[in-house]
């Protein structure tokens, strides 16, 4: 049957079956708001009225500048349902890279939340295709001189036709990359990508979601769909708790964990440290947490240990890219692994980023593109092809075409298919002709109880071409010496890989999705010289 893979498709699905899954959120004007799906899809519904009513065309661009929570969870639905495209857009980007992606974009209409009312007013002369403005609340006196939502959609009819004829290769959201260097960069999901990668994430070894769970997602909806959990959520009847602005508040989220019951949650390693500290001193228990996913950068060990241990918490490392939707691999515990590995063995082979999931395939590759193998020790570059992967850029048609898309990563894949990376290819550190990872060093110093951030990066030398050089930002009020750190290492990475110097910093450069900028650490430690040149 040629039945269309669609976010319409979800929403029918939803709306017959899930209408009494709770949503709880935070939001500036509601500290704890609370309604059904059914009520969400009934919002989204006035939505889609409510861009009919200002003319909106399928496939236009409508983007969002917010946090997790109710009103952005509407809109997902509201404006891919109608047959437009999401744009979700970083609030943490520099406002030069605001003002170039939303033009790039050509975004029609704009919805913010309302503490971004100051950041639109400085750019607003420079947007040059957005024609709404819409402030997500209910408090008149928050949106400035722009709409407020709650009157954008108040007069329009609960229901809504939703187009059974959609084209499932249709764009449905658009998400721009980071950017290290450069412009950020346009990735399309379509219906079809968005809906493949969330049946996957839904799966057992994945997220494993479903009607009995309940999830705190504090990756945020910017980024990368928050990896399409909004929508799995919908589509498994998952209840859903949105922390708002409040992702760095380990006190607020620590306590809706527990009040909601939350048993799964998904965020970064930062993320997760903090809270973590918060923990330690706070003495908090999460009794209801079974499952924490950790993606976008490395689980350190420490961290694993720590929840694992102290927590009983399955931790879950993941991994993938904005243009991989973002799910690539997933780590979960192999039956053998269970049974009959030594308690070291099972963890380091939960610390590497995991297995392919059914629908996307892995390789690693020399540099002259040469396939190499799956020994668990041999590193190469990863490339990544699949169902949800892109083959090129919005706005780029050079770029389009790709059979495979090269991740820019370097990784090592076991015999199990279990993929750990080593580090960004840029980030690498070749000492003698070989490589030294630098993200290994980082997290492995990041768990020194008097060490809040660490990183590593090349600098010349003399004999060896490159060496690393670890960078530290100790915790508030704590004394620690070089030389320690550079002990603490000792038995934990090969004797070679151990930086010769360490210096401290009062803080590092953190991009808008909370990595490390190293192109920066580069740009800033560029005079140091290693003391062997004399
Ligand atoms: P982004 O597209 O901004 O989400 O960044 C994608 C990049 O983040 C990947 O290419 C990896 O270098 C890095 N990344 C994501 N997840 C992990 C992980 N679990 N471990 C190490 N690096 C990761």
């Amino acid at each position: 049957m040629p039945y269309q893979l669609t976010i319409q498709s979800v929403i029918r699905h939803a709306s017959r079956l899930f209408s009494d899954t709770e949503i709880v959120s935070v939001t500036a004007d509601h500290p704890q708001h609370r309604y059904t799906l059914g009520d969400a899809l009934e919002r989204a519904a006035q939505l889609a009225n409510a861009f009919k009513s200002i003319g909106l065309k399928s496939g236009d661009r409508v983007a969002t500048i917010a946090w997790n929570d109710f009103r952005h969870f509407e809109l997902y639905f509201g404006i891919s349902g109608y047959g437009a495209v999401t744009h979700t857009i970083n609030p943490r980007l520099h406002p030069e890279q605001l003002i170039f992606i939303m033009n790039d974009a050509s975004d029609k209409v704009l919805f913010i939340d309302s503490m971004f009312v100051p950041l639109i007013d400085a750019i607003r002369p420079q947007l040059k295709t957005v024609e709404h403005i819409i402030v997500m609340t209910s408090d008149a006196a928050a949106v400035g001189e722009y709409l407020m939502y709650e009157d954008f959609i108040a007069a329009q009819p609960n229901t809504y036709p939703w187009p059974e004829d959609t084209d499932e290769n249709q764009a449905a959201a658009l998400c721009y990359t980071s950017g290290t260097t450069g412009n950020p960069k346009g990735v399309l999901y379509s219906h079809r990508t968005m809906l493949l990668h969330a049946m996957s994430l839904s799966q057992p070894d994945a997220l494993g979601m479903g009607r009995n769970s309940v999830i705190l997602p504090v990756v945020p909806m910017f980024h990368i769909n928050a990896w399409s959990i909004p929508f799995v959520c919908a589509m498994v009847g998952t209840k859903i708790v949105f922390p708002g602005p409040k992702v760095m508040d380990f006190e607020a989220l620590t306590d809706m964990l527990i009040a909601e019951k939350v048993t799964l949650t998904a965020g970064v390693p930062t993320v997760w440290a903090g809270m973590a500290q918060y923990l330690q001193k706070s003495g908090k228990q999460l009794p209801h947490l079974e499952r924490m996913v950790f993606g976008g950068t490395a689980c350190p060990p420490y961290l694993l240990d720590y929840y694992t241990k102290e927590h009983n918490i399955n931790v879950i490392h993941a991994w993938g890219m904005t243009e991989t939707s973002p799910l690539g691999t997933c780590n979960t515990v192999l039956p053998m692994a269970a049974t009959s590995w030594s308690a070291e063995a099972q963890r380091a082979q939960r610390l590497k980023q995991g297995y392919p999931v059914f629908g996307v395939e892995l390789k690693i590759v020399d540099d002259a593109g040469a396939e190499l193998p799956w020994d668990g020790k041999t590193q190469g570059y990863l490339y990544i092809r699949g169902l949800w992967v892109c083959d090129g850029y919005f706005n780029q048609p050079d770029s389009r075409g790709n059979d495979w898309f090269n991740t820019g990563d370097i990784a090592v894949i076991d015999q199990y298919g279990c993929m750990r990376i080593m580090d960004r290819a840029k980030d690498l550190v070749k000492s003698g002709g070989e490589w030294i990872s630098s993200s290994d060093i980082e997290n492995i110093v990041q768990g020194h109880p008097d060490i809040l951030q660490a990183a590593v990066i090349a600098t010349a030398h003399p004999k060896w071409d490159e060496r690393p050089l670890l960078i530290v930002v100790p915790k508030e009020g704590v004394q620690v010496k070089g030389e320690e750190l550079l002990k603490y290492l000792e038995g934990k990475v090969a004797t070679w890989w151990i930086p010769d110097d360490v210096l401290f910093a009062e803080s590092l450069p953190i991009n808008a999705t909370g990595k490390v900028q190293k192109n920066d650490l580069r740009d800033i430690y560029k005079d140091y010289r290693h003391a062997d040149f004399g």
